[in-house]
């Protein structure tokens, strides 16, 4: 519903109490505005990797699983505007800000036939004492949205965590890799059948929790698996 301009001094009196900043450079938005600043939109630092099949994230896992696409939204660097989105959708309850960035990256991807084809969308589950920690999974509020401006199915409970006990820093680099690769499971396989699914995360950075669901997921008969995150660290 728009507001009578003669209300806008109401606008920016709230805006003194509960002021409405940019996700991705802490301005001032305009009132009704909200995500992030038109400046921002242009200046984020989107990789474009969804328009080529062969790209610095696919080939992460060159060798390691078959992929049918895979891509992330923004190139993540310290200080910029991709860390200071997923700092605020991941430590300052910005549930929005997952949502709002899914929306917007549907946006692209469906103009990509590889991902348009994908029939399910499924985030990586976060551990669950994380899960309790935070009150929600930023991976699977970014699905969210994708799923919403792809028209494609969200399916949160795709893949689950198992609860662990020994912390992670204790192991060695090969224990470490064994968990991961232990630490996931399909509850519902059936559900997965024959399904393309687009497996989301939010930063991709060795790929070793998203190879580790990806495979999980490949176990089932049929099913086929893309990925997509919001950033990619170098
Ligand atoms: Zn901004």
């Amino acid at each position: 519903m728009l507001r009578a301009p003669h209300f806008r001094w109401l606008d920016n009196l709230l805006g003194l109490f509960y002021p409405n900043l940019c996700l991705a450079c802490g301005r001032n938005l305009p009132p009704r505005q909200e995500g992030i600043c038109i400046s921002c939109r242009y200046k984020l630092p989107k990789t474009g990797f969804h328009l080529e099949p062969d790209n610095a994230f696919t080939e992460r896992f060159w060798g390691r699983i078959p992929l049918q696409a895979g891509a992330a939204f923004l190139y993540f660097t310290r200080g910029g505007r991709a860390q200071r989105l997923i700092h605020h959708l991941k430590y300052e309850g910005k549930r929005k800000a997952g949502i709002y960035l899914g929306k917007l990256y549907g946006e692209a991807l469906r103009e990509a036939p590889a991902f348009r084809e994908a029939t399910l969308i499924a985030p990586v589950p976060l551990h669950p004492r994380k899960q309790h920690q935070r009150g929600y999974n930023q991976s699977a509020l970014f699905a969210r949205g994708l799923s919403e401006s792809m028209g494609i199915p969200f399916l949160p409970n795709a893949l689950k965590r198992r609860e662990y006990t020994t912390t992670q820093t204790k192991k060695s680099r090969l224990e470490r890799f064994e968990n991961v690769e232990k630490a996931f499971f399909v509850p519902y396989p059936e559900k997965l059948k024959g399904q393309h699914v687009l497996l989301v995360d939010d930063v991709i950075t060795t790929g070793a929790t998203l190879e580790a669901c990806a495979l999980k997921i490949l176990e089932v008969e049929g099913a086929k698996v893309s990925m997509a995150t919001i950033a990619i660290a170098q």
